[in-house]
């Protein structure tokens, strides 16, 4: 009993239908949590593989469908993208970020975080004044812009070089720093790092499974860390699961360690409670 609409015939059980209706379905949840600010962020700490302290935080954006399940941040950020509504959504992500990072992580009788990482979108970066308003979410809650680092992907090729290196330098010169993310999954990210003044790259997991598990990438990768180490870099390595691996990139002189292996990322009061055990 197929249904005739707009002239089109409309298979009930046809995948893009599904598709599609779970991509509007997403975009009406995203839009009610912008608007009843219930966007949630939660964070994953960053170690220090020398002494075994987390010592940096990455922000990552939650959102729960009406049934109280995770909306995977793949989907919800790239419908965000298509639909506009990604400016607002990042606003409010940032403004969480600041009020968690003013009223409970600074509070901290001895805070050992000394940087929170931030997932930006390219639509923002396309945005003149992107800098500006970055700035004065940050200063607003009265944090230092030193506390901070954005992280950007190779998608950053859609903002003409000319406005991303505008928005860095404006940036940078008040003390906020640039994270070059999931590096190694495209194929320009060399040219990236010659062309922009990152001071951190991410090594991707899929990077980072290959450097543990085949012998040439291994060799290929293991030179890379010491190549971004002398152009005065730090390498953040992602997506560590095991204690085989830390110790094998502690070998390698790899300082900052992400992965499931230390912790996932876990809601703020949670993230309090853990950062409480390193004071
Ligand atoms: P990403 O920036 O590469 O974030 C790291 C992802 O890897 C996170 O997935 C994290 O949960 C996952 N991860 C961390 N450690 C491990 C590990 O040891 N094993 C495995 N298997 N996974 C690990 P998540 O939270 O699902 O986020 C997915 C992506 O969504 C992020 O990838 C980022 O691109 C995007 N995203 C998240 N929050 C935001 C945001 O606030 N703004 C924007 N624009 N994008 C965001
Ligand atoms: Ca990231
Ligand atoms: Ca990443
Ligand atoms: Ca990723």
């Amino acid at each position: 009993d197929n249904k005739i609409s707009n002239g089109c015939i409309l298979w009930p059980d046809d995948p893009s239908q599904k598709i599609y209706r779970r991509s509007l379905h997403i975009r009406k949840v995203l839009e009610a949590a912008i608007e009843n600010d219930t966007v949630e962020v939660y964070y994953q700490p960053i170690v220090d593989v020398s002494d075994g302290r987390p010592c940096m935080l990455e922000a990552l954006a939650r959102l729960r469908d009406n049934d109280g399940s995770f909306i995977p941040p793949d989907q919800f950020i790239t419908i965000a993208e298509q639909s506009g509504l990604i400016y607002r959504l990042q606003q409010c992500i940032l403004d969480k970020i600041c009020i968690f990072c003013r009223d409970k992580l600074t509070a901290l009788p001895q805070n050992p975080i000394d940087r929170v990482h931030v997932n930006l979108s390219v639509l923002e970066c396309m945005q003149p004044d992107m800098a500006d308003r970055i700035l004065n979410t940050i200063e607003r809650n009265g944090l230092p812009p030193k506390l901070f680092s954005l992280e950007l992907t190779e998608r950053m090729a859609l903002v003409t070089p000319e406005l991303m290196k505008h928005h860095m330098s404006v940036l940078t010169n008040r003390g906020v720093s640039f994270s070059l993310d999931d590096y190694g999954t495209g194929n320009a990210n060399i040219s990236y790092i010659i062309e922009y003044n990152f001071d951190t790259i991410k090594f991707d997991r899929s990077l980072m499974h290959a450097f543990f598990t085949n012998e040439k990438a291994h060799h290929i990768i293991g030179r890379e860390f010491l190549i971004i180490k002398d152009l005065g870099l730090n390498v953040i390595a992602e997506g560590i699961e095991t204690e085989e691996e830390m110790l094998t990139l502690k070998e390698h002189h790899i300082q900052f360690i992400q992965g499931y292996y230390y912790s996932r990322p876990i809601p703020p009061d949670e993230c309090i409670a853990y950062l409480e055990k390193f004071s």
